[in-house]
């Protein structure tokens, strides 16, 4: 299916994956929109992605801030095609160190705000009979890491959330569906690079292609998951 002129929201598009995946939307010819909550990040990343793309300042974990980034949408484009809700953050700590407010801050962005994105945009696909959303999930959620357990919660959060959510859209022409990436170079793992270096990195233009493959589906057609990973990265068997 073509993604021309198709509108697509990515939150946290101002870096990282979310940032590249921009970059493979616009290459579609999508009109693309990008949020986060950092307004210079925003502003570089559209210098560096070009004309079509559009920033709208946005805390995903607030709820009149979501909303008003829908209706902003709606105003400007009079549709909402594509969701990536990819706005996300870890926290490394042993969980019975774990102070209550790192664990409420990593559930807040990584799935309250996953929600709020999805059930705004669900309102508008319901109307349109159509759209896609993908959730950037993690290979920690289907397999925990030491000291992550904030993270590892909130992405098995994500996997129930897209299931509950695919099942709701497809009376309504809606796919929902989860890409788990494995290690990806991005500031997510500032004071970590090590693991990251020694594990191996996906290139982030290998996201990009993923997401456009997820999305170029025939419209009765869903990937519900999808799972990328270094070929050298620890995940599999057990040794
Ligand atoms: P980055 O730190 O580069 O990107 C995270 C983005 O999320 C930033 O642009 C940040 O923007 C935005 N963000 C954070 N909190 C909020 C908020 N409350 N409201 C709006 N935007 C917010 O890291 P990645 O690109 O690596 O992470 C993107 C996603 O990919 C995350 O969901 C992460 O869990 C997932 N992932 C990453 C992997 C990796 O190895 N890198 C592996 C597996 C999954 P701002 O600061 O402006 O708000």
């Amino acid at each position: 299916m073509s993604l021309s002129d198709k509108v697509a929201l990515v939150t946290g598009g101002g870096s990282g994956i979310g940032k590249a995946i921009a970059k493979a939307l616009l290459a579609e010819g999508c009109k693309v929109i990008i949020n986060g909550r950092n307004e210079e990040k925003l502003e570089q990343a559209k210098t560096e992605l070009g004309s079509n793309v559009e920033s709208m300042v946005c805390d995903v974990t607030d709820e009149g801030q979501v909303e008003n980034t829908f209706s902003s949408i709606i105003s400007n484009y009079d549709r909402c095609d594509i969701l990536i809700n990819n706005a996300g953050m870890a926290a490394k700590a042993k969980a019975h160190e774990m102070k209550y407010e790192t664990w409420k801050k990593v559930i807040n962005v990584n799935l309250n705000g996953a929600f709020l994105c999805a059930r705004e945009a669900m309102k508008i696909m319901i109307k349109q009979k159509s759209g896609r959303i993908i959730n950037i999930g993690s290979i920690s959620g289907q397999m925990s890491r030491p000291e992550n357990a904030a993270y590892t919660a909130s992405k098995f959060g994500l996997e129930g959330l897209t299931r509950a959510l695919a099942l709701e859209g497809r009376d309504h022409g809606i796919a929902v569906s989860i890409l788990h990436p494995g290690n990806v170079g991005t500031d997510i793992w500032k004071g970590r690079e090590e693991i990251a270096e020694r594990e191996g990195l996906i290139p982030l233009e290998d996201i990009g292609k993923l997401a456009i493959t997820m999305l170029s589906m025939s419209p009765n057609v869903n990937i519900l998951g999808s799972v990328i990973l270094p070929i050298t990265q620890p995940y599999l068997g057990r040794g």
